[in-house]
């Protein structure tokens, strides 16, 4: 009780003068702090390590805004340890005392809300309002799961036998290895750090090293909150040196990941080996890739859905798992919605995302720009291409804008996820062959269609099988507790991040039956 009902953190509102000023300044306060180096955070101490990462601007990677301090063996030894002696005493913290330690990260997050948006957009290259919405996702999951712990650390009474009196009630399953992407760098390795926290489980966070400082930005919150020393351990280092021995060490009991299909399931494999004093099976909270499709109906209101799928297939240069990477069109319409479909993408302006006036900036990094270049050559190949933006001269991890017809499902185009801004546009002869193809990939996590028929919309709702289906808008931006988040088949085991049954999966279940 007392605590107000959830809602969703406002969006960054740039009618606001206050709001437009704000950028500009916090970007300005983030540049004069850059060039720090970033230490380890284990067991409530700084440790520093003599290997540095630095982490760089992608629209000029000549410009370094800190160096990450990487953890080896030693440094992962160390946080699981510190995580192992702090298990039982937070493990009996009560549900509602571990809630206020979110609800108190929240006040921070909000309160330095610009801030971490301007890091995002230099450090990963967000638009203002991709960066912003990132911060405000993170406060989401704060509250949300705030209030999923203290709504499930009640313990029930179930049955109604006479002479007996049950109780069902959750524990934490241990330690929890979370290991974050770049592309939402506060919001989901937020999310997944405070839903294991929340449910007691201690946590070596390792993030993305290409949004190490952001990391490093959520574990100041988490200590400016209070957590208890050991309960959130800040282990960046790089995947070759300590991912497996993290995933393999039988301390951990739970690994809450979001990335690649390849990383995902080699995670899954990993952990199914039990070593030698190994108390748990390891639990795996996996949120993989996606190859979403946005169908174009022959009714659909092409003024809508041009936008929507601009936006879905081009927001944050396409680096998201629930991007639009393919939109299937109907044959009556396909001539009209390419061409319109088109002529807008040609208004957009690729440049540095620091500038509001560039619709799209730079991708993650040099590794990225390469695989994207080669998706856009191989389109080329197995398609016809529709267009291909300019690109900034210089410096820059830049690809451009590119959309490729005439692709059907054999094509690699139209199964490989290519993350990043590289759209395939499919003709279906009818909406039959439309959902067909929609589901003709292994992946099953976001969909949209546009449509203004019924029995269409019916039959969407049936059988395009994916997490996320949204009907007549845009299919990224979940919110949390609205559009709880994630995926099926290869795009995920099946969680949702942001509902109401997510931090379920961070705990085991007990019931004590007392004979009254
Ligand atoms: N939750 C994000 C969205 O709905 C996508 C998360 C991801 O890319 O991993 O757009």
């Amino acid at each position: 009780g007392g605590l107000p009902r959830f809602a969703n953190d406002p969006m960054v509102d740039f009618t606001r003068p206050d709001h437009r000023a704000a950028f500009p300044a916090a970007l300005a306060q983030v540049r004069a702090n850059a060039g720090k180096t970033y230490p380890l955070f284990i067991g409530g101490q700084e440790v520093t390590t003599a290997d540095l990462i630095p982490t760089v601007n992608p629209a000029k990677p000549s410009e370094v805004l800190g160096q990450i301090c990487q953890a080896g063996i030693p440094e992962v030894t160390r946080a699981i340890a510190a995580a192992k002696a702090v298990f039982p005493a937070w493990r009996d913290t009560p549900p509602r005392e571990r809630a206020q330690y979110l609800l108190k990260a929240a006040e921070i997050a909000r309160r330095r809300a610009f801030e971490l948006s301007a890091w995002q957009v230099l450090e990963i290259g967000k638009q203002w309002d991709q960066a912003y919405a990132d911060v405000g996702e993170a406060i989401d999951f704060l509250e949300y799961y705030a209030r999923e712990m203290i709504r499930l650390g009640t313990p029930q009474r179930v049955g109604n036998a006479p002479g007996e009196l049950n109780h069902y009630f959750y524990e934490p399953k241990g330690l929890a290895a979370v290991i974050a992407p770049w592309n939402f760098p506060l919001a989901i390795s937020m999310g997944m750090a405070s839903a294991a926290i929340v449910t007691g489980n201690p946590v070596i966070y390792k993030p993305s090293n290409i949004t190490g400082i952001i990391g490093h930005h959520l574990m100041e919150i988490f200590k400016e909150a209070g957590l208890p020393a050991g309960v959130f351990n800040y282990v960046p280092g790089r995947g070759s040196v300590m991912g497996d021995f993290l995933v393999d060490h039988p301390d951990i009991s739970l690994i809450a990941f979001t990335g690649s299909m390849e990383v995902g399931l080699r995670i899954v494999e990993r952990a199914a080996k039990v070593y030698p004093g190994q108390p748990n099976v390891k639990k795996i909270i996996s949120e993989m890739g996606g190859k979403n499709a946005i169908i174009i109906d022959d009714d659909a209101d092409l003024d809508e859905a041009v936008p929507h799928v601009l936006y879905s297939a081009f927001a944050f240069q396409g680096q998201k798992c629930s991007a639009c990477s393919r939109v299937i069109v109907l044959d009556a319409v396909y001539d009209r919605f390419t061409e319109r479909l088109v002529k807008a993408a040609q208004a957009y302006r690729i440049g540095p995302s620091e500038d509001p006036a560039n619709t799209m900036g730079a991708v993650a990094d040099a590794a990225a720009q390469k695989s994207i270049l080669e998706y856009a050559a191989l389109g080329k190949q197995e398609g016809k291409l529709l267009y291909e933006s300019p690109i900034p001269q210089g410096e820059g991890y830049w690809v451009p804008l590119t959309i490729v017809g005439g692709i059907t499902p054999q094509h690699r185009l139209a199964q490989e996820e290519v993350f990043g801004p590289v759209l395939a546009v499919m003709r279906a002869k009818d909406f039959d062959q439309a959902v067909e193809w929609a589901n003709s990939t292994r992946f099953a996590l976001t969909g949209g269609i546009f449509s203004r028929s019924p029995e269409h919309l019916a039959q969407a709702r049936r059988d395009f099988r994916v997490g996320n289906l949204y009907i007549n808008r845009n299919n990224t931006g979940a919110q949390v507790e609205r559009q709880p988040f994630g995926g099926a088949r290869m795009s995920g085991v099946g969680t949702k991040s942001g509902g109401p049954d997510y931090l379920l999966h961070f705990m085991d279940p007990r019931v004590v039956t007392e004979n009254t």
